[in-house]
């Protein structure tokens, strides 16, 4: 049976509705689009055409598929447990027999998916539970731009309730070489000043929205001591204010307690080490990191949503007993139903999402990736000159026959992504 298009996909037009509102409710019963044929494709054969009446646009059954556009179908199922279990791009894609760019290309339709999944699974749920807050320490393309990547964490549930992703200097004991290295690509690309705190600063919005609906009093923050953690805390005006009042509690715990489950941070070191050990490029001390931030973060979402819905909470309770981490926080199973109905065939829509800025941003692919703009061979010649002795740039680029270092690189967004 054709499928009925449940509204229309320009987003200029007045029949542009969220399909979940009354208004696409009315459009079932309206004569709103007619038919218009077809075009044929090789991978899935004829397919139907549609015009909107009202804005004229063409649009196809297609259109409102998660494989709009692709000209070979990959099962998502196989792509999402690849990623989920600590199997690299060209792995999975040499297993698919596909090319490492279709897998990201569909990791990266799937994160969208994952991050509306998320929002609407979360859309007004009150904390039942205490929560932790951290940066998982990673990097993304050289040692010289590690990053910390903030979680909130359910301190029952386990379940991770947001992520973002910041570029921090290196900063640590270095060589003379390595400072010599760091001031030469911090010349290419420069962490952001003052990123973590801002960062942060998200986080605890996230945490102030969901604190707000919330009964549980007073709501225990466990973090470690990081100092910017309560300058951020400080700015929050609303979690400042309840924090004066009793309301919240912040709670700092050093770092370096035994990683135990009785320590009040156990839920981040917990996923600390699922990261570490489900995620390929974050397996510490190997060849394997990850070399777009982008493509990090939509592996990242990928993986929250598995990790919250799908993984077992406890890998030791008995067959009969399944509990997820989604379920432990007091999500119900028909929200949870809602939340990822047609998860990996109905492209979600960006104009009908309710984003955070840091989700907004994995969904824009708008993270800069440290070096990216870097011009071929400056990277090699910078490091050379940083193990003999000074670095100077201008030589480098005399002797590559350049004249800036860097050269600017679009990141590739498609247009479906923004419609
Ligand atoms: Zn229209």
């Amino acid at each position: 049976m054709p499928m009925r298009p449940p509204f229309c996909p320009n987003r200029l037009c007045h029949l542009h509705v969220d399909p979940d509102s009354r208004e696409a409710h009315g459009l079932r019963r309206r004569r709103w689009y007619k038919r218009n044929g077809f075009y044929h494709t090789k991978v899935r054969g004829a397919v139907r055409r549609y015009k909107c009446l009202a804005c004229r646009t063409g649009f196809s059954e297609q259109t409102f598929s998660l494989d709009y556009y692709v000209k070979r179908t990959i099962d998502y199922r196989e792509i999402v447990g690849s990623v989920t279990t600590c199997r690299g791009v060209r792995a999975t894609a040499r297993s698919l027999g596909c090319s490492c760019d279709s897998v990201t290309n569909r990791v990266s339709r799937y994160a969208r998916q994952c991050i509306s999944a998320h929002a609407r699974l979360l859309a007004e749920l009150p904390f039942t539970e205490n929560v932790v807050a951290d940066g998982f320490e990673s990097f993304t393309v050289s040692q010289y731009f590690p990053n910390n990547i903030h979680l909130l964490v359910g301190a029952h549930s386990q379940l991770l309730y947001f992520i973002d992703y910041v570029s921090l200097r290196r900063s640590g004991r270095m060589t003379a070489s390595q400072k010599r290295m760091r001031a030469a690509l911090e010349c290419i690309y420069r962490a952001p000043a003052q990123a973590l705190t801002a960062s942060f600063a998200e986080l605890l919005e996230h945490l102030r929205d969901r604190f707000l609906v919330s009964t549980l009093r007073p709501l225990i923050l466990s973090t470690d001591k990081k100092r910017e953690y309560r300058k951020a805390l400080a700015m929050n005006a609303d979690l400042a204010g309840a924090r004066r009042e009793g309301r919240l509690v912040h709670q700092r715990i050093s770092s370096r307690t035994a990683r135990t489950t009785s320590n009040p941070l156990f839920a981040v070191n917990y996923i600390d080490r699922e990261f570490r050990k489900d995620l390929a490029e974050h397996v510490r001390e190997t060849v394997r990191f990850a070399r777009n931030v982008n493509h990090c973060m939509e592996r990242l979402w990928v993986y929250l949503l598995t990790h919250n819905l799908y993984k077992r909470y406890r890998i030791n309770d008995p067959v009969s007993v399944e509990r997820t981490h989604a379920a432990e926080a007091g999500i119900t199973e028909a929200r949870i139903q809602g939340a990822v109905r047609l998860l990996d065939t109905r492209r979600r829509f960006l104009s009908f999402e309710h984003l955070e800025a840091a989700q907004r941003r994995v969904w824009c692919r708008s993270h800069l990736t440290p070096l990216r703009d870097a011009a071929k061979g400056v990277l090699r010649e910078i490091s050379k000159a940083a193990r003999s002795g000074e670095v100077d740039l201008d030589r480098v680029k005399k002797s590559l026959g350049i004249e800036s270092l860097t050269v600017t690189r679009q990141q590739y967004l498609p247009q479906y992504a923004l419609a």
